[in-house]
């Protein structure tokens, strides 16, 4: 463990539907390489919370199950990657979402953490589940407002009824659960998602994962994957720990 939190590891990109336990896993990347996740979908709902300028812009396409205009994520982005604790590397979780996304993340990689920098290569990896799969997660799902786990109704109930097992508190569903929002979210992914994959699979960059398993054999795929990504480019002398 100790080894883990000395080196670097990059950027980790979780590509996957809505449900494909994007969020799930980057808890347990976070606990092992220790590297911070980054949500898009965290930051834009913190601001929301905020009641901030972009909080508002972004509410009712939020409340749709839309995805947020490009323009407005990119200042929102950048502006965390800048933050010190992205250095060693971190997780990018429910960002790119559309291919203008994507090519804007290389572009600013490319300026910011690769020249002159420590930091490799961005590893991209696909959660890939079935949609039957997906809709049963996503609306099962149920989090606790209180320290953030998340549940779910048909696989991981909690011990007593609708109560967090750590801290008691009622667990609510997210707004964009809902079952007709769900269903506009996993369009939006086929629709505008689904080229991001298209996109770094052209140029070589995705890795898949059979994401439909227990979560723990999972994640224990997706450590291979950053682990054998992290060794090879040590190999080729881009590493520097
Ligand atoms: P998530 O928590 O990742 O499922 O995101 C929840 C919602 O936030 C999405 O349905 C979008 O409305 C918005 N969102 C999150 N990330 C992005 C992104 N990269 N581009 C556009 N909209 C986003």
């Amino acid at each position: 463990m100790a080894n883990e939190a000395a080196r670097n590891v990059g950027p980790v990109i979780l590509l996957g539907a809505p449900g494909a336990g994007k969020g799930t896993q980057s808890k347990a990347i976070v606990a092992h390489y220790l590297v911070p996740q980054i949500s898009t979908g965290d930051l834009l709902r913190e601001h929301m919370r905020r009641g901030t300028d972009l909080g508002h812009k972004v509410r009712a396409a939020m409340d749709r199950g839309d995805l947020v205009a490009d323009e407005l994520m990119y200042d929102m982005v950048a502006t965390r990657l800048r933050e010190p604790d992205c250095r060693r590397g971190f997780i990018l979780d429910g960002f790119p979402r559309t291919s203008r996304q994507a090519e804007w993340l290389d572009a600013f990689l490319k300026k910011e953490f690769f020249e002159n920098s420590e930091t490799l290569q961005p590893v991209v990896i696909h959660l890939d589940v079935d949609y039957t799969q997906l809709l049963l997660r996503l609306t099962g799902r149920r989090s606790c407002p209180t320290c953030g786990r998340i549940y779910n109704v048909h696989f991981q109930p909690p011990r007593y009824d609708e109560l967090c097992d750590l801290d008691g508190s009622k667990l609510i569903l997210r707004d964009d659960d809902r079952e007709e929002v769900i269903r506009q979210r996993l369009e939006e992914y086929e629709m505008q998602t689904r080229p991001v994959l298209e996109y770094y699979r052209a140029q070589g960059r995705l890795v898949s994962v059979t994401a439909s398993r227990a979560p723990e054999e999972v994640t224990a795929q997706i450590f291979g994957v950053i682990d054998s990504h992290v060794a090879l480019q040590a190999g080729r002398g881009t590493a520097r720990e």
